[in-house]
């Protein structure tokens, strides 16, 4: 990563999905735990790696205390509706996930796609509005098994990509818009990208929004998401282009999260 080079808006991150996992106390351990195992040059040098975790809606509030701008974690919900407010039933919009304490999103998971049949319009749609309402967003995009044995990978991913930020202006381009490259057949599957694999593809996206959105848009954090674990965090950030992680399972036990978070913020 260009980290000398002043001029760039990436940044190394590390963001813990933890799904429909952990019930508030339990959230609240966990919690404890990350600050407790982290160390103090990480927690000031922002600029090394920011640390992300994003609970359940119902677990934003318990999370509180160790989330900016009281502590040193960046807080994100897994999901947020396209719309603003009305009559949604069982949708949570950017306005309320900034007043419970959220200052981000993750929009576009395979999960929410394959079992909440989320398309590329929806998608598009809750990008423009929460980057609207003020909130990071973490765009996931990735391809099924068959799609990578079939050799389309890169076009399945840069056609989600397009469709995802077709509603957005040059404004939108900034340190808030992260991008995800998340396989599906490595999410949960304990079978992550090969390192050179993972790193094709960021290079492809990351020239794909150049063409695209110019120097605003080729300067996103890509992170990478799957099956990312202590034991391959360091020479997946070592393959070069990957601007940290999103991690689902891992990211449920301090030990194991803290131990990427290192591997990201070291190489
Ligand atoms: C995810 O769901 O975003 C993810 C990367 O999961 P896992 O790390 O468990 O593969």
């Amino acid at each position: 990563m260009e980290s000398n080079d002043k001029t760039t808006t990436r940044q190394r991150w590390v963001v813990g999905n933890w799904k429909q996992h952990l019930l508030r106390a339990e959230a609240d351990t966990l919690g404890r735990e990350l600050i407790a195992g982290l160390s103090p040059e990480l927690i000031d040098r922002d600029d090394s790696v920011r640390i992300g975790i994003a609970p359940t809606f119902v677990a934003l509030e318990s999370t509180r205390p160790w989330t900016r701008p009281a502590g040193p974690l960046w807080l994100f919900a897994q999901n947020v509706a396209a719309q603003e407010s009305g009559a949604f039933t069982g949708e949570v919009g950017p306005a309320m996930l900034l007043d419970a304490g959220a200052g981000g999103a993750i929009i576009g998971h395979s999960e929410r796609r394959k079992h909440y049949s989320e398309d590329d319009g929806l998608i598009a749609s809750k990008v423009r509005g929460a980057l609207d309402a003020g909130l990071r967003v973490i765009l996931c995009v990735g391809e099924p098994l068959e799609v990578r044995q079939a050799g389309d990978h890169e076009s399945h991913v840069i056609s989600q990509l397009s469709a995802a930020l077709s509603h957005l202006t040059p404004e939108h381009f900034t340190d808030r818009l992260l991008l995800a490259y998340e396989p599906v057949w490595a999410i949960g599957t304990g079978v992550a990208a090969t390192p050179a694999d993972a790193a094709a593809m960021h290079r492809r996206i990351r020239g794909w929004m150049e063409e695209h959105y110019s120097r605003p848009g080729a300067d996103r954090s890509i992170l990478y998401g799957g099956s990312v674990k202590p034991g391959n965090a360091g020479e997946l950030i070592a393959a070069g282009d990957i601007d940290g992680f999103l991690v689902g399972g891992a990211s449920l036990r301090a030990e194991s999260f803290l131990s990427i978070i290192q591997s990201a913020a070291t190489e």
